[in-house]
């Protein structure tokens, strides 16, 4: 969570540099500035420039930079023997892969909606969990793209709540990720289940904090059954883990 203080009272400040663009919600006095701000999972340690664009309270706009320094993350190497048809697919599901891709990456491009959370999330899963998020891992002696959430091991039948309220952006059954939930929590945060055995709710619902959404399960890509979790803030790839220490943070 980034905060900015201002010595005088502003109208608007929002993060839109060339690196990261993200929405900043005004405190009552107009000196407070409140945003998440995510880096992601592959971003190369070094600098980064965050241009915040503002407005002043008689309407002219300013504009200033604070360099950050990306710090190297520390990542394990798993390797996993999964059925070949999911590391080398067969030539006739590759339409099918494609195009659930885009529809996926899609709704990480829709215009960021009003947030529906107002504090720290909950865990989906109850029991065990591994945080091996950005694993690199190595399915049946090949290399893919590292590991961007964590896993939930879990006897298939385990259900699996919302870890905040949100809309459901997809409930569907995918190639890879078998059956499958995203949730939009607002101000650009999403939230992905994926491999459930059962999807409980429909794309466009309202779900609130704890509701059950499926349950546990072992389809798509996997091993066994486990619930594996996910997170995109503003599209960045972020460890879902983080969520759990996000302060209260009340309805604007
Ligand atoms: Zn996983």
């Amino acid at each position: 969570m980034l905060t900015v203080r201002s010595s005088r009272p502003l109208s608007q400040l929002r993060i839109a540099g060339k690196e990261a663009q993200a929405p900043l919600e005004r405190a009552s006095d107009g000196r407070v500035f409140h945003g998440l701000f995510g880096i992601d999972l592959a971003r190369k340690p070094g600098n980064l420039s965050l241009v915040l664009d503002g407005t002043e309270i008689d309407g002219s706009a300013f504009s200033v930079t604070r360099v950050m320094r990306v710090l190297s993350g520390r990542f394990p190497s798993e390797p996993l023997r999964v059925a070949p048809e999911f590391v080398e697919p067969p030539a006739e599901a590759l339409p099918r892969i494609d195009a659930e891709r885009e529809r996926v990456a899609s709704i990480w491009r829709e215009p960021v909606g009003p947030r529906h959370w107002a504090g720290p999330f909950r865990l989906p899963v109850e029991g065990s969990l591994r945080d091996n998020f950005g694993a690199r891992r190595v399915f049946n002696g090949q290399p893919r793209s590292p590991h961007n959430g964590v896993d939930f091991p879990a006897p298939a039948g385990t259900p699996v709540r919302a870890p905040a309220p949100g809309r459901v952006a997809l409930a569907e059954e995918l190639y890879f990720s078998g059956g499958t939930v995203i949730l939009d929590h607002g101000g650009g945060l999403f939230t992905s289940y994926f491999h459930l055995s059962r999807l409980d709710v429909a794309a466009g619902v309202l779900v609130r904090d704890g509701q059950e959404i499926g349950a546990v399960g072992s389809t798509g890509r996997v091993t066994g059954p486990h619930l594996h979790w996910s997170a995109r803030l503003e599209g960045a790839r972020i460890n879902p883990l983080s969520l759990l220490h996000l302060p209260s943070w009340p309805l604007p």
